[in-house]
């Protein structure tokens, strides 16, 4: 089995719908991929995230919290009304949605380290890690995809590092703001987001 085939197998065991002989496929294979694993992992998280987000009974303030967490939707369209009337298991069905449509269609092809900024000329990348160099300057922002980052030396702007790690020497200078994203989280919202103004523009 490959990671193509692991995927839907991954959903249908966190709904408990495997069958013996899937289950014990899967598992040879999560045995493995760590990558699978560390999907799963996410994905028990997701889980409990979404569960916790529509416990059995909703208390009504609970309920006016979540409704104020969501993106603003204008008000007296066909989708508003439907969350005003079902608000927790509109929240979840969106969380869900989302974070599923966004794992399986470009959670997968977006792993690919990315460094950006307007001043790479003393930036080194070895493998997975992006190095600023014990002396040298960066001039500007450093921002770092999918990787590590690794400061020796002077970043004379704002470092950001989504979906990676930074570490920081004792010589490193940092005149700006650091900033560290987990994509899977902010992906999620981002396409909620976009995902509600696209519905509550269609009248
Ligand atoms: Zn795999």
């Amino acid at each position: 089995m490959d990671c193509k085939e692991a995927l839907p197998l991954l959903h249908e065991y966190l709904d408990g719908g495997l069958s013996a002989a899937q289950s014990s496929q899967l598992k040879e294979h999560l045995l493995g991929c760590a990558d699978c694993r560390a999907r799963l992992q996410e994905y028990e998280k997701m889980e409990a995230l979404v569960h916790a987000w529509t416990p059995p009974s909703v208390p009504d303030d609970l309920t006016e919290k979540i409704m104020r967490a969501l993106p603003p939707v204008k008000r007296h369209n066909a989708l508003y009304r439907f969350i005003r009337k079902h608000p927790a298991a509109s929240v979840a069905a969106v969380f869900a949605m989302v974070m599923l449509s966004s794992f399986l269609s470009t959670w997968n092809d977006d792993q690919v380290l990315a460094v950006k900024g307007p001043d790479l000329q003393s930036v080194v990348i070895k493998g997975d890690t992006v190095y600023v160099p014990a002396g040298s300057i960066v001039a500007g922002d450093l921002t770092v995809e999918n990787g590590k980052l690794q400061v020796d030396g002077d970043v004379k702007g704002n470092v950001v590092v989504i979906d990676g790690s930074v570490n920081y020497a004792s010589t490193a200078h940092i005149s700006g703001q650091i900033k560290q994203i987990d994509e899977v989280f902010s992906w999620a919202w981002y396409k909620m987001n976009a995902w509600l103004a696209q519905v509550s523009d269609v009248k």
